[in-house]
């Protein structure tokens, strides 16, 4: 068995045998390698060395053209290898191969883009007065902590490690249990490119490994992207020690459709955003609301493009894969128990057994209507390819459902009328609202990040640097000729 070691102070390390976690495939279930449970000890070792790297002469003397030149080979070092790092995350994940493709051109982007920027990190002066140069720095925080999620691994890893390198950080990264493949062949990247200490990965359960890093006295700055009840836990043990964090949640985003939305894009928008990695997605698409007088064709032609949809194995690369693993698929399925108890399945419902891939976690595409807003489905992030339906009369009825729940991360508005679009997006409370598309293409450019619980602080653009770096102010008295 294929054994993925750790990689902690420029070594590749491994736990002992009984520290050993099993990494699946989920389109399979068999398992595909087997990863390290890290111990305290590792972790100490992980953030000393980071500290040692971060206030080394070595690290602080690499220019910051020279940190964004590094990301950018990366880039293309992870373009180079696009088949392989593609078929390595989707079979970890998976998610359609396409999908996976998507993601490591995404993860490339942001080398790219963070890489570019390096360099155009600026500060500020401020006038004082004469004999006073005021000057405000951006210097780097320090030890970054990134804690990834298992949906979008290479995506998530690379949108925050990409500024906290090119900001002068040295980071820590823990992925997933159950997805750290990718991140591993991230790890073989740096290993020969940084100093030991300045990237470093580090694997095992959450509420062990990930708690003894968030709560450690030395580290800088935690990313935190998971759920809300972890992104709380975590935020907590930041808070014993100052320590920021950014906290990018989940969510329960709605696709708002009016009568005179472009029908086309909206019904292939609306399916897109709930099936993209089998509906496990933070931004998923996943409560549909929709004007009572266009519910009937539309609800119509979206059940027909649900039926239509071919589940499988992620390297088939058909339009839906199976759910990461048993916990997962136990979970969603227990929910679909709970929706046909009630009556209120409209397409799907059902688990699918795969022939050739029995032990695959796969469901169908499922649509939900009937309940109101205050049920749990209506209000729980399913995390699942289940979209629930709900009807609007007048725009303030969409807005107000739109904003129903804890929840605000996304929401997409489908109208051609842009006076009822603008009015909608100023007064739904999400972080990125979408007019007339889902998504903009993934949008490495722009600020992502919640509203309400779905987090705090911005991922993505320019605005991340922020995150990784802290501010300081120097104020510089110079003498000046005949004056005293
Ligand atoms: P999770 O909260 O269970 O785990 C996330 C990460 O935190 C994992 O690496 C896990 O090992 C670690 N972890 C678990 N317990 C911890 C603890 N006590 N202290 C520190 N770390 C701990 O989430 P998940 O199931 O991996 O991911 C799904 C969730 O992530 C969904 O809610 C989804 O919406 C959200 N998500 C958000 C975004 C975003 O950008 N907003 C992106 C992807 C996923």
């Amino acid at each position: 068995m294929k054994k993925i070691p750790m990689f902690i102070n420029g070594e590749w390390v491994h736990a002992d045998e009984e520290r050993l976690i099993d990494v699946t495939n989920p389109s399979t279930g068999e398992v595909l390698a087997q990863i390290s449970n890290a111990n305290e000890t590792h972790v100490n070792e992980a953030i000393h060395a980071a500290r040692v790297a971060f206030e080394s002469e070595e690290w602080r003397r690499v220019k910051a053209h020279e940190r964004g030149q590094l990301l950018i080979e990366l880039a293309q070092y992870i373009r180079n290898h696009a088949d392989e790092w593609s078929l390595l995350e989707c079979l970890d994940v998976g998610k359609p191969l396409s999908q996976a493709r998507a993601d490591i051109e995404s993860a490339a982007r942001y080398f790219e883009f963070y890489g570019g920027a390096a360099d155009k990190v600026m500060g500020d002066t401020i006038p004082i007065e004469d004999g006073i140069l005021n000057a405000v720095v951006l210097e780097p925080v320090g030890i970054t902590v990134h804690i990834v999620p298992w949906n979008y691994p290479i995506q998530i890893t690379a949108r925050s490690v990409a500024a906290a390198i090119a900001t002068g950080n040295a980071v820590i990264v823990k992925s997933a249990e159950d997805t750290p493949l990718t991140t591993h062949a991230i790890s073989k990247w740096f290993a020969d490119k940084v100093p030991a200490g300045i990237f470093q990965h580090i694997t095992g359960l959450g509420n062990k490994v990930g708690s003894l890093l968030t709560s450690h006295p030395d580290i800088n700055h935690i990313t935190f992207t998971g759920s809300v009840s972890t992104g709380k836990a975590v935020m907590k043990a930041a808070a014993e020690n100052v320590v920021p964090v950014t906290l990018e949640l989940g969510g329960k985003s709605p696709n708002i459709v009016f009568a005179d939305a472009p029908m086309e894009q909206a019904l292939e928008g609306v399916l897109r955003a709930i099936i993209q990695n089998a509906g496990q997605t933070c931004s998923a698409g996943a409560r549909l609301l929709i004007e009572e007088s266009a519910k009937e064709t539309f609800l119509a032609q979206l059940e027909e493009r649900f039926k239509a949809l071919k589940v499988g194995p992620g390297e088939a690369d058909l339009d839906m894969g199976p759910l990461l693993n048993e916990r997962q698929f136990l979970k969603i399925s227990s929910r679909l128990q709970q929706a046909k108890d009630e009556g209120i399945v409209v397409v799907g419902g059902e688990t699918v057994i795969i022939e050739g891939y029995e032990n695959g976690y796969y469901i169908q595409p499922t649509i939900l209507a009937g309940i109101d807003e205050h049920h749990v489905l209506a209000q729980e992030e399913i995390f699942g390819p289940v979209l629930t339906v709900f009807t609007f009369e007048t725009v303030e009825q969409a807005i107000a459902l739109a904003n129903s729940t804890q929840y605000g991360l996304v929401a997409g508005i489908w109208s051609k009328d842009l006076d009822t679009a603008h009015y909608v997006a100023s007064r739904v409370q999400a972080g990125q609202v979408f007019i007339n598309n889902y998504g903009a293409a993934g949008g490495i450019q722009m600020p992502f990040g919640g509203y309400k619980k779905s987090g705090i602080g911005r991922e993505k653009g320019f605005v991340a640097l922020r995150n990784y770096t802290q501010m300081k102010n120097i104020a510089i008295r110079y003498a000046l000729p005949n004056r005293t």
